[in-house]
């Protein structure tokens, strides 16, 4: 979910709205175009007294961390740079405030974005005992801590668990929480590079003790609760799918604690298995 945009900006406009504009007809007709993750967008406005202030914008999401950076020409930030902010529960934030140093000359900026679901904080209990996020059948586990495909080490993924399971099957809490993060958009996928970036549906939840779950790869309009509802442990979330960087339907979850807009930290986890046993998932077993 990590994406980046860079804008340079001129002294001319008064709202660059990213989330305003429509998709264009080249998107709409071109198979291999990719839906972009839009759940977070940063507006600019430029005020009466020859201030910008950047603002950031949620849709379908209210627990993120922004990383933002900026480049400043003859221009001064009404706040410490790089920031880091976490939106914790707010739709819109302002981030920071741009002006001249010296009016009499020409000034510029521009920036640079990440974000990420989650916010930053101390996370209370690590030793936590989820379920299985299905209630069907046994489904096998085709990746599970550094697997060689996208959970390497040092990634983003290091103690993610993926089943290949069927498209549609139905993707249950692993652990009562919230709902802080939706996408259900996107209907691409595959193994090509091109879509490690947004292109994966998802469901974000917040636990109690800090952490954050992640279920990824869900099918078009997949989603089956909404943004602020409490859940409980094996309640459904929506539908597996297949889209995002995936090589075969297969549910992806994650477990992790955020650390800023560009990095977290995935947690190790362990699940009571249908036999009752609490147990550290293995690659190519059936649970
Ligand atoms: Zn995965």
């Amino acid at each position: 979910m990590k994406q980046k945009i860079l804008s340079t900006l001129c002294l001319i406009g008064v709202i660059l709205g990213f989330s305003l504009a429509p998709i264009s007809s080249a998107q709409l007709n071109n198979p291999e175009t990719i839906t972009k993750d839009r759940n977070v967008q940063i507006l600019e406005e430029k005020t009466g007294n020859g201030e910008t202030t950047l603002y950031a914008y949620l849709t379908n999401c209210s627990e993120v961390t922004i990383s933002l950076t900026m480049t400043l020409t003859n221009a001064s930030a009404s706040c410490k740079l790089p920031l880091v902010i976490d939106t914790m529960g707010r739709s819109s934030l302002a981030l920071a405030t741009v002006r001249a140093v010296d009016p009499k000359y020409a000034w510029d900026y521009n920036y640079q974005y990440d974000w990420q679901p989650g916010r930053r904080g101390e996370i209370s209990t690590t030793s936590f005992i989820y379920s299985l996020p299905y209630t069907t059948e046994k489904y096998t586990v085709i990746q599970t801590d550094l697997g060689s495909f996208s959970h390497q080490k040092g990634s983003w993924h290091e103690h993610a668990i993926d089943w290949a399971m069927p498209v549609g099957t139905k993707v249950c809490a692993a652990r009562e929480g919230t709902v802080v993060a939706i996408r259900q958009d996107s209907d691409k996928g595959g193994e090509d590079q091109k879509y490690k970036i947004q292109s994966s549906n998802y469901v974000i939840i917040m636990h109690d003790d800090g952490t954050f779950a992640e279920y990824c790869h869900l099918k078009k309009n997949g989603v089956a609760v909404s943004l602020g509802q409490k859940v409980k442990r094996l309640e459904c979330l929506g539908f597996s799918g297949n889209t995002g960087y995936s090589s075969k339907p297969h549910l992806h979850f994650a477990v992790f604690q955020t650390i800023d807009g560009q990095t977290r930290r995935t947690i190790p986890i362990r699940f009571k298995t249908k036999t009752g046993k609490v147990e550290t998932l293995r690659e190519d077993k059936k649970y």
